[in-house]
């Protein structure tokens, strides 16, 4: 056993491995393979870059990504830290410029002492542990080879889809209004308001449009969360309206009435310079998706920073394959993180990062480890990927349904939310505290 820290992939999850064992003083050799080898998604070089959504989710006081938001803040988490510092206005949603989110994260993992950073592509996984594989949903082809060898089992797959983004400065704010939903908190939305004729003539043209097609062995597997507009619109005429386009709590404050359906836009950057169309994730071709989405009041001449796309993703089936201190069970010092682990989300494989890193670290330093108790937001997450069953195991999101609470039991939502919150931080301060680590060496 090495007493330093391999870790594979400076994305959401290895970021946040890497800043925690370093942390605590531990030596770290961080892999990344961009930019010197680039994927269909990804722009830069920067550690942690989002790829989609600009949102790091709900950040409302109480809600099940608050709770794993507010744990990850007592580990000083790296991503939370700046997510927080370079937030941009988004209603009861923590978003972030995206570009100073992640150049702040590679300078600090890049001027860490405890880190050498290595940008190349791990062909093969080291026979040394303990290793941290970190590497995505769009692992690099050979690294996955080796993946699928080490865990003796093909990955299962899902699609996920990106959503536009446009520029700013092409929208027609004579037709779009801002506006939150119930006038709940500042007006960080635009919105683009549909009568009825307008609506219909939008989902036919979704549902006719040309889409991308599918190689002739695959078949698209959605995760809920991230189902393209084209999927929604062919469940049913008014499933958009009912959904993303819902128009309740956005009067148009031109007339004072509630438009048939509402395209949201949020923004993109501090400085207001470009917006996403919210849950428009598509596969509709280029040109397709530039015709369509020129018929949204508003964006009749949208300039498009970027356009939707559809990727395969992939992730280990945990619940065989995995403890509950996410290392393998039958190779001990090979640990998993991130979305690869299936769960789903940015906060989420960050979070599958800081427990990767902890469990890891209490090797090396030969400390004693237990995993987070299961009425926390991240013990919860853990018994889900290890604890369900394997067949069917899907990706999930954080929610309250995950919970292995009482409170579950209480009635008023609100009370219940707000109960489960206090106890779950409360525990994971007790549990930290019982993670006796060495003084960190740098700080
Ligand atoms: C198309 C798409 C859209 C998505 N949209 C959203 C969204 O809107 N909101 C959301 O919350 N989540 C979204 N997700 C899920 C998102 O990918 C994860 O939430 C998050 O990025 C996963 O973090 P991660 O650290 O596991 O992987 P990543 O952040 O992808 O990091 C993995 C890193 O490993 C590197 N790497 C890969 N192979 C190698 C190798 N062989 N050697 C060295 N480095 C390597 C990659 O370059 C990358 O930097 C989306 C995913 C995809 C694919």
């Amino acid at each position: 056993m090495n007493n330093f820290l391999t870790i594979i992939g400076a994305g959401l999850a290895g970021s946040e491995a890497a800043w925690q064992a370093a942390e605590r003083g531990v030596q770290v050799v961080l892999y990344e393979m961009r930019p010197v080898v680039r994927n269909p998604v990804h722009k830069t070089g920067n550690c942690a870059e989002l790829v989609c959504s600009n949102s790091l989710g709900n950040n409302q006081p109480h809600s099940a990504p608050f709770i794993l938001k507010e744990e990850l803040r007592s580990f000083n988490s790296i991503i939370i830290a700046s997510g927080d510092k370079n937030s941009v206005p988004a209603g009861s949603a923590l978003a972030v410029d995206r570009d100073l989110f992640s150049q702040e994260i590679t300078e600090k993992l890049s001027n860490h002492p405890n880190i050498t950073f290595k940008r190349e592509e791990v062909v093969e996984i080291p026979q040394e542990g303990p290793v941290i594989i970190a590497t995505g949903p769009l692992t690099s082809p050979q690294l996955s080879e080796q993946i699928s060898k080490l865990i003796g089992q093909e990955y299962l797959y899902f699609y996920d889809a990106l959503s536009p983004i446009v520029n700013a400065d092409s929208i027609d704010y004579d037709k779009a209004f801002f506006a939150s939903r119930y006038d709940k908190g500042d007006a960080d939305y635009l919105n683009c308001p549909m009568n009825a004729e307008q609506y219909y003539n939008f989902v036919r043209e979704l549902k006719a449009g040309e889409k991308v097609e599918f190689a002739s062995f695959e078949k698209p597997v959605y995760f809920e969360g991230c189902m393209p507009i084209e999927v929604l619109a062919d469940r049913g005429e008014r499933t958009l309206a009912f959904g993303p386009l819902k128009p309740v709590g956005l009067p148009d404050p031109k007339t004072g009435k509630i438009a048939h359906a509402v395209v949201q836009l949020r923004r993109e950057n501090r400085d207001s310079s470009a917006y996403n169309l919210v849950g428009f994730q598509t596969k509709l071709t280029y040109p397709e998706q530039k015709r369509i989405f020129s018929m949204i009041p508003g964006l009749e001449n949208a300039e498009f920073f970027r356009l939707g796309a559809i990727h395969r993703n992939t992730f280990i089936n945990s619940p065989s394959l995995l403890s509950n201190e996410l290392e393998l069970k039958d190779r001990p010092g090979k640990y998993f993180a991130g979305q690869i682990t299936g769960v789903e989300g940015y906060v989420e494989s960050s979070a599958m990062g800081l427990l990767a890193s902890l469990s890891a670290v209490a090797k090396i330093t030969g400390q004693p480890y237990t995993p987070p108790p299961a009425d926390t937001a991240l013990g919860a997450l853990i018994n889900y990927l290890t604890t369900s069953r394997s067949k069917g195991f899907q990706p999930m999101n954080i929610n309250f349904g995950l919970f292995w609470v009482q409170e579950m039991k209480i009635r008023d939502k609100k009370l219940r939310n707000e109960k489960i919150a206090i106890n779950a931080i409360e525990k994971i301060k007790q549990w930290k505290e019982g993670l006796k680590g060495p003084i960190p060496a740098h700080s």
